[in-house]
């Protein structure tokens, strides 16, 4: 059973167990190392369950998590454990707040796609096809502070058009109808830009032939219309 793709029927404890596995996934595939990243999902219309700050996401029990509403007020923390809600809480809500189609979100630090960031590369849509298959295009923000309400007003005019961002500098935030959609563009984005970085280091770059990009481009409207 897939536990990440849940219906918005799902209860609580479901929300916490995707999110928990999630981390695992993130960790072990080397999209969030160390305490890098947080991860969230709609619990309901208005509240959000959402990953610890300071935490390995790799190693998160159920009960580390927190609930908090759309203007970041802690609603549920377990007493004993004394978690912090994600220092990137605020940009997790931007995204809730704007699109009710959205039902999770993925902050992580991908080492390539941030690379491309750092080399002031954009984000390519007419290198692989399944950017445009699977993905759209991906815009990259201004440099903002991490953990800060700067973050969250990075991604604002961005958030509308977008199911990935990149944030320069720094990493990369995704969103799904559920946690499987998130991490699915996570993992493309991450792939995809392998991907251009390898071949800038093999000192030739191929685009897709012109002639190709119309009905790539018809292949997103589709994917986003559906
Ligand atoms: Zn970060």
């Amino acid at each position: 059973m897939n536990h990440l793709h849940l219906s918005s029927f799902a209860t609580e404890r479901d929300l916490r167990l995707s999110i928990v596995e999630a981390g695992r996934i993130c960790y072990a595939s080397g999209l969030m190392l160390s305490n890098n990243g947080n991860l969230s999902m709609r619990l309901g219309g208005d509240s959000v369950v959402i990953t610890p700050s300071g935490m390995c996401k790799g190693r998160l029990e159920p009960e580390d998590l927190l609930i908090v509403d759309l203007d970041g007020q802690i609603i549920k923390a377990d007493s004993k454990r004394k978690r912090k809600a994600s220092s990137e809480t605020a940009m997790h809500l931007e995204a809730y707040r704007q699109r009710a189609d959205i039902r999770a979100v993925i902050h992580a630090h991908p080492s390539n796609a941030t690379a491309l960031t750092v080399a002031g590369i954009p984000f390519p849509v007419d290198i692989l096809p399944e950017v445009l298959e699977g993905l759209g295009p991906v815009p990259t923000t201004r440099f903002a502070l991490p953990s800060s309400d700067d973050n969250a007003r990075a991604i604002s005019e961005l958030v509308k058009d977008h199911n990935a961002i990149l944030i320069r500098n720094h990493g990369a935030i995704t969103f799904g109808t559920d946690l499987d959609e998130a991490l699915s563009h996570l993992e493309r984005l991450e792939s995809v830009a392998k991907t251009v970085v390898t071949a800038h280091l093999l000192g030739n770059v191929n685009h897709l032939p012109d002639e190709m990009m119309p009905a790539l481009r018809e292949l997103y409207f589709k994917m986003r219309s559906r």
